[in-house]
């Protein structure tokens, strides 16, 4: 049982809920994985859990605040929230719909927080996306690179 997992455990105890193989399957999925599309969540969950539990559990685990969806365009991704893993901000490639995560920065947090507070703002989390192109699609794809248009309108 890792520390993550004893953290699930914690967290549905409080609402007296109890470690189940599906909540258990799509935590684990996205502890290795995040951030991950619904598609690939059920997939990466494996047989033994039916499609409609992964379902339950992620609308479960977003009302617990134990997962958060990372919205691109019209679609969606599910990953940790950052109770269960570090914050950090993503870049999504707009070629190949890669999401990676920026290093953290304490500065940059910091620096957040205060124009937060300057804006008389009570945040409770946030998220930064920044879109663009990523260094494989750079390297790899430089000659059939065609500049993409707005995500989400092709
Ligand atoms: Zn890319
Ligand atoms: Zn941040």
């Amino acid at each position: 049982m890792t520390q993550a997992t004893n953290q699930l455990r914690a967290a549905l105890y409080q609402h007296k809920l109890s470690i189940t193989h599906a909540r258990t399957a799509v935590f684990t999925a996205l502890q290795n994985g995040g951030p991950l599309t619904m598609h690939e969540l059920i997939k990466n969950c494996g047989a033994t859990v039916d499609r409609a539990s992964v379902y339950r559990t992620v609308a479960l685990f977003e009302r617990l605040g134990i997962i958060q969806r990372i919205q691109i365009g019209w679609k969606y991704r599910i990953e940790l929230s950052d109770t269960f893993q570090h914050h950090h901000h993503h870049l999504h490639c707009i070629h190949c719909g890669s999401i990676t995560a920026l290093p953290e920065d304490p500065e940059l947090e910091k620096r957040l927080q205060s124009l937060f507070q300057a804006s008389g703002f009570a945040a409770e989390d946030h998220t930064l996306e920044v879109r663009g192109v990523c260094r494989n699609c750079r390297v790899n794809k430089k000659d059939q690179l065609i500049r993409p248009g707005k995500p989400g309108l092709s």
